[in-house]
């Protein structure tokens, strides 16, 4: 999104007074269990799991849609090697991954913060296990799906070396994931839909089509594309149906709250007092040592490196997106709404 000299301003200012951006500099001491150039890894010390650690950027960013290109794919794609090493550290079954958006979403510092959590069947953790209800209003499907289309191809334009292909092959583990729900947007690596029963309206889910459980599994750039999609789902959210935050939350193997260890990314719209509250967990000092666990982790993490991309080569544009994309007479409105978004995501971080 473009940041108005205002919003760097005030971005500016937080920074000053950001624990996070204190912690990573190292002018306040954390458990730091992994560091490069561009993220750090923290223990949380009020963990809401065993193992709970919080992976960050070092630059100071409030909110996922104001991660510059670059340092989203560096830190989304070493998300299946930090999920590895937890897992193996911790000898868990599976992963959340939980970002919050926006203070109505559950986020208590303006420091863009990625919470890991190693997880286990028989945890006793039933927190994102998402009471299903009411699915969205067809209208309210049409204009996210308007927004979030929209978004793709406005980056595609600027970016087309990331350009996707619309290859409708959906493997066989999605197949029935599709038939059930308005697809949003797929391409040859992911299918985003709108469950028929969701969490709240407007929830919506991706899927990898090269992975059916396991985010660790994934290649660098199959978890960056995974994410990306997510982030401009979420963005939509906010105009589309003015969400005053979002929660972006990964699923990966077995769990007490993924009974069948699904790999899915949730990306949800958030308002404050809705259904969705029972997700935040209580801070609370834990009966283990930290400093033991933090050592066992970091163990695990030395060989978790990000391998620098050489740019794809241009695939020619011959398939159409899958829906297909607005027409060019839309080209005005399209870039009407990318400024609508850029005010809705504004409002939530002042
Ligand atoms: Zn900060």
């Amino acid at each position: 999104m473009q940041l108005t000299p205002e919003l760097k301003a005030q971005m500016a200012e937080q920074k000053k007074q950001c624990v996070y951006c204190k912690i990573v500099a190292k002018e306040i001491p954390g458990k730091i269990v992994f560091e490069d150039s561009i993220t750090t890894g923290i223990l949380d010390i009020y963990p809401a799991k065993k193992g709970h650690t919080v992976f960050t950027l070092k630059e100071h960013y409030p909110i996922v849609p104001l991660i510059p290109a670059e340092e989203f794919a560096h830190f989304f794609g070493l998300v299946p090697q930090f999920s590895k090493a937890l897992q193996s550290a911790m000898v868990a079954t599976g992963v959340n991954l939980f970002i919050a958006n926006g203070g109505a979403a559950g986020q208590s510092y303006p420091h863009f913060l990625g919470h890991f959590f190693p997880r286990d069947q028989g945890d006793g953790f039933f927190n994102f296990l998402f009471k299903l209800g009411k699915s969205l209003e067809v209208e309210k499907v049409n204009v996210v799906q308007r927004q979030l289309l929209g978004l793709m191809q406005n980056y595609f334009a600027k970016n087309p070396q990331a350009w996707h292909t619309g290859s409708e092959e959906i493997p066989s583990f999605l197949q029935h994931i599709e038939k059930e729900a308005p697809v949003l947007y797929q391409d040859e690596k992911i299918l985003c839909v709108l469950p028929q029963k969701s969490a709240v309206p407007g929830h919506i889910e991706v899927y990898s089509k090269m992975e059916e459980k396991d985010i660790a599994k994934l290649s660098q750039e199959g978890s960056t594309h995974l994410f990306f999609v997510a982030s401009f789902a979420a963005s939509a959210l906010f105009d589309g149906l003015g969400a005053q935050g979002t929660n972006i939350i990964l699923k990966s193997g077995f769990s007490d709250d993924n009974p069948e260890g699904k790999l899915c990314v949730h990306v949800l719209p958030r308002f404050p007092g809705d259904v969705l509250q029972g997700m935040l967990w209580q801070p609370k000092q834990p009966e283990y040592n930290l400093d033991d666990i933090a050592a066992k982790i970091k163990d695990k993490m030395w060989n978790v490196k990000y391998k620098a991309v050489k740019r794809e080569t241009v695939v020619e544009k011959k398939h159409a997106l899958q829906p297909a994309l607005p027409s060019k007479e839309e080209k005005t409105s399209r870039s009407n709404s990318e400024e609508e978004i850029d005010a809705a995501i504004q409002k939530i971080i002042r």
